[in-house]
């Protein structure tokens, strides 16, 4: 079900992609998150680059936020995050954080906190990775982090641990 016509939400969306020419396919994700109906773009971070967490046999990852106004409900809004990972080529394996061509994590939906089977907001590792803190500061350094606290305290607490902007 929709939100009403006034219920726009402002939700910000980890980018993060190592493999297949990672600079486009963040790219090209930008351009087909902001062509879902009910998605309107507000800001994009820069690029950075990381190292990747868990196996270490696989590229560097580059990551962005993207901080978006929607009008479409988080589950839904994950549903079309999910089809664009599969569109470029994001193939699911077992193994947990392997290499990816296309990774899209919800980070933050308004000031909800939910807990549903497929969604958790804010996202499980937000306080803790600097791909996701760095880059999502740099575009809403005000932000409070729905039972977190400030981003800026966040931030304080976690090191840059070899992220680079590019
Ligand atoms: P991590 O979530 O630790 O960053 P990952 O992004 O590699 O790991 P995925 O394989 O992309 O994990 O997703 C695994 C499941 O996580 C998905 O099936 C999805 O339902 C669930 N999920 C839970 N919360 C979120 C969220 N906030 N954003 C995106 N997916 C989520
Ligand atoms: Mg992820
Ligand atoms: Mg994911």
């Amino acid at each position: 079900m929709k939100n009403s016509a006034t219920d726009w939400v402002v939700a910000y969306i980890g980018l993060g992609s190592n493999l297949a020419n990672p600079v486009e396919q963040i790219q090209a994700a930008r351009t087909a998150i902001t062509q879902i109906t009910g998605v309107q773009e507000l800001a994009f971070s820069s690029l950075y680059c990381s190292a990747p967490m868990g196996p270490q046999d696989q590229p560097d990852y580059v990551n962005a936020v993207i901080g978006i106004k929607t009008d479409l409900p988080p589950i839904d809004l994950l549903r079309c995050l999910q089809r664009i990972e599969n569109d470029q080529g994001r193939v699911r394996k077992s193994e947990r954080w392997g290499a990816r061509t296309l990774d899209l994590d919800i980070l933050i939906y308004g000031d909800q906190m939910i807990e549903l089977p497929d969604l958790t907001v804010p996202h499980v590792g937000i306080a803790e990775r600097a791909f996701v803190l760095y880059p999502l500061y740099e575009i809403a350094p005000q932000l409070q982090v729905p039972g977190k606290g400030a981003i800026a305290d966040l931030l304080e607490q976690c090191p840059m641990s070899g992220l680079k902007r590019l």
